[in-house]
């Protein structure tokens, strides 16, 4: 539970929310990406910024749901 906080933490500091219009704009920090749905800036993060992996004993690849957020796995 913890890790996935730390994931949405990462994640709201990478872009900020603007204003296109009338609607809110998510702009990217970290590129020119800029994208007017909330989810699409959130896998746009995971997908080209995506966080370093954290060290650990075994090999896994971290997945994540269509939200954003990593599965945890057993
Ligand atoms: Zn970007």
């Amino acid at each position: 539970m913890g890790k996935k906080k730390n994931l949405e933490n990462w994640i709201e500091g990478k872009y900020r929310i603007g204003t296109w219009d009338k609607f809110p704009n998510y702009e990217c920090l970290l590129c020119p990406y800029s994208t007017l749905d909330e989810e699409a800036m959130v896998r746009h993060i995971i997908l080209v910024h995506a966080p370093p992996p954290e060290p650990q004993a075994e090999t896994k690849t971290p997945r994540y749901d269509r939200f954003g957020n990593l599965i945890e796995e057993e």
